[in-house]
């Protein structure tokens, strides 16, 4: 049933069906879960009075003039249509949307949502929603849909109604009542049904709740694997004390004091004989690296494989590079996997890799493919974790019979977060930087003061120093000014004795390469680059960070941009050139400290905590959880609940049973989509 196509529906045809497919709903179920995005308040209307430019507004309205199109230019239309109420007059305008001028009649009022704005003297109401004032009847909130062209939010709220009406019990998902009661759930088609058509802020947010809370149980019980079967499987890794001395001894500087305290609890866990699995979150530049490759050694030494993951290429081969030069004293045979590897290549490697004689792979997510079988495969490392999926982890797992597994990330995630996403596991937390960085100083340059900023540029390179420039686009688009190829254009001019190169996802694998290389010996001396370089690269004499059109980054990731620069003894620097005001404040906030885990929280006030729940975005939109996913307290209890469920069997295997196989139907799709950002 609810599974049904969505032309079942009284009202869909084809072309709403289309419509619908555009926003990623394709059944029944699909329509009845799709939450809105937000809701109006239509107890708290605003008037024209109270209107300030540039916060959105929400009020009702008077249409006052006939709507008529205009158009200004052959491709460019408008529509301005004056409208009021008892305090004052406004415009409303739509830009290349003629069809609008159907939807609205002189003299009729509607519910209007818009951000004003002055414009030569006038008020005007841009990026509209109108709604006519019959759809609020009875309502006091009325939700909001993200949408598609053609399909109002009126249609919409009529869509669900008659497909509740028809489908809506189908929702439903028993649960034992002290269950219910424990947990403080609403019954689940109640919930759906609360959250498209509330009547009160109480009603909308305990639907939201119960909702919430399912999709967390399910997720985890999607996620969940069985320790228990586990147990026993894996090899236990006894590092002994003249082996890990050996290893110190072979750093070229003394570890920090959380970095040991990172190799003790891994040293201790992979002892067992349940595969250990941690998440080790420490801050750009806190020195994971050396921690990951103190875990792969003692894979080695206890007679294993140990396997390392990267995110991207040029980090896979800077990791592999270090590697093999650190594990050569030792003994130790590296090797790398890519993709776009020559066959012959590939083979040997493989084979090496299937003998044991290759002990330590390194690779990218070529890593995971079918072929690439271990003679015995005893602990993996996924290096930026946040940016893999869950599926290629699972994948890299299964290469062993239970390898012990380390996740590590500078991404700052909720222990109740993580504990969901990643199972049971231990989490290790680096937050000391290596002595004697200096602290970089980040600034917020205006653009009367761009020049002077080539000027320190140029100085910088003179110096010996490099320095990297990175823009958001590879390309110029419409009217963008921030792409690498126009900054590269425009800064050789600018600069004529600075030796630059540029670097961008889109060349081809050996030029990045030859690049990267210029640029650590010195013969390219700035890179102007996309964010291809924003994981995990290492080059020590890298002091400046010019992050252009910065205001279109989120500020971890910005975190991360900077934390490229800093990383040898001198003193460095990473300056954003902002290209929209509004975004100021944001980037001020962030110029005023470089502690990644307070940056992270400011993301997430930001940002909301989409930002740390990446890529959900799979065909079905995002995952509505996620609005919750800091709610600490909802993932707790979910937490609990799904021990008093799977671990204390409280409720009987019915039930169990019953999760799972909703929880397959429900994310399997999904998995590959799973990533922490
Ligand atoms: P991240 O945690 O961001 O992955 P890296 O492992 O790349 O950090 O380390 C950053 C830099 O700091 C590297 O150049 C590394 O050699 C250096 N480093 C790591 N640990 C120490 C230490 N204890 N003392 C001095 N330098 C260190
Ligand atoms: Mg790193």
């Amino acid at each position: 049933m609810l599974s049904e196509n969505l032309e079942a529906i009284r009202g869909v045809g084809k072309t709403r069906r289309e419509q619908l497919n555009k926003l990623g709903v394709e059944t029944v179920e699909d329509l009845l879960c799709y939450m809105p995005r937000t809701y109006h308040d239509l107890t708290d209307l605003r008037t024209v009075r109270e209107m300030e430019a540039g916060t959105p507004w929400f009020g009702v309205l008077t249409v006052l003039t006939t709507p008529k199109v205009q158009y200004v230019k052959r491709n460019f239309s408008l529509i301005r249509v004056k409208a009021g109420d008892e305090t004052g007059n406004v415009y409303l305008c739509w830009y290349n949307q003629p069809y609008m001028a159907q939807n609205l009649t002189e003299g009729e009022s509607y519910y209007i949502y818009g951000k004003p704005e002055y414009y030569r003297g006038e008020i005007r109401l841009n990026s509209l929603m109108v709604e006519k004032l019959s759809e609020g009847e009875g309502a006091r909130l009325l939700p909001v849909y993200r949408s598609t062209k053609g399909l109002s939010q009126g249609v919409f709220r009529k869509l669900l109604k008659n497909t509740f009406e028809r489908y809506g019990d189908a929702l439903t998902f028993p649960l034992p009542e002290d269950f219910t009661n424990k947990y403080r759930l609403l019954p689940l088609e109640d919930a759906y049904y609360g959250a498209h058509f509330p009547v009160d802020h109480t009603q909308k947010d305990e639907s939201i709740r119960t909702i919430s809370f399912f999709e967390v149980l399910l997720l985890k019980t999607f996620l969940a694997r069985s320790k228990a079967m586990e147990e026993g499987k894996a090899v236990s890794l006894n590092l002994g004390q003249a082996a890990h001395d050996a290893f110190l001894a072979q750093l070229a500087f003394t570890p920090t004091g959380a970095q040991q305290r990172a190799m003790a609890a891994i040293r201790g866990g992979i002892q067992s004989t349940a595969p250990y699995e941690a998440l080790l979150q420490g801050d750009v530049g806190s020195g994971k690296t050396v921690v990951a490759f103190y875990a792969l050694y003692a894979a080695v030494l206890g007679g294993t494989q140990g396997a390392l993951m990267a995110p991207t290429e040029i980090l896979c081969r800077q990791h592999y590079e270090s590697a093999k030069k650190f594990f050569e004293p030792f003994n130790i045979k590296v090797g790398m996997i890519v993709s776009g590897m020559r066959k012959k290549e590939r083979d040997a490697l493989l084979k090496q890799v299937e003998t044991g004689e290759v002990q330590i792979l390194i690779g990218t997510h070529a890593m995971i493919q079918k072929d690439v079988q271990f003679h015995e495969l005893g602990l993996a490392v996924a290096d930026e974790q946040h940016r893999f999926g869950v599926r290629q982890r699972a994948v890299l797992q299964q290469k062993g019979r239970a390898p012990h597994f380390i996740v590590m990330s500078a991404t700052p995630i909720p222990r109740t977060l993580a504990l969901i996403v990643y199972g049971d596991l231990d989490i290790i937390v680096m937050d000391e930087l290596p002595g004697g960085r200096r602290p970089i100083r980040t600034h917020l340059v205006p653009t009367h003061k761009e020049e002077g900023l080539l000027g320190f540029i140029t100085g910088q390179a003179e110096l010996g120093n490099r320095i990297y420039y990175v823009c958001p686009l590879i390309e110029e688009g419409e009217s963008e000014q921030v792409s690498v190829k126009a900054a590269y254009e425009r800064l050789s001019h600018q600069l004529p004795n600075v030796k630059m190169a540029m670097l961008h996802g889109r060349m081809a694998q050996k030029d990045k390469e030859a690049v990267m290389e210029a640029f650590s010996t010195g013969d390219v001396q700035m890179l102007v680059s996309t964010t291809v370089i924003e994981v995990g690269i290492d080059v020590k004499t890298a002091t400046v960070m010019v992050i252009d059109g910065a205001d279109r980054f989120g500020l971890a990731q910005l975190h991360q941009l900077r934390g490229r620069v800093g990383r040898g003894d001198q003193q460095s620097y990473c300056f954003l050139l902002n290209r929209s005001k509004s975004e100021a404040p944001r980037l001020m906030d962030f110029c005023s400290t470089t502690d990644g885990f307070a940056i992270a929280r400011m993301d997430l006030k930001n940002r909301g905590p989409g930002a740390l729940l990446g890529q959900w975005q799979s065909g079905k939109g995002d995952l509505f959880f996620m609005n919750f996913a800091m709610d600490a307290h909802l993932l707790e209890d979910v937490l609990t609940a799904y021990d008093d469920i799977f671990i204390k069997n409280r409720y009987g295997e019915e039930l169990q049973l019953r999760l799972i196989a909703r929880a397959k139907n429900k994310y399997r799709s999904l998995l590959n989509e799973i990533t922490l950002n």
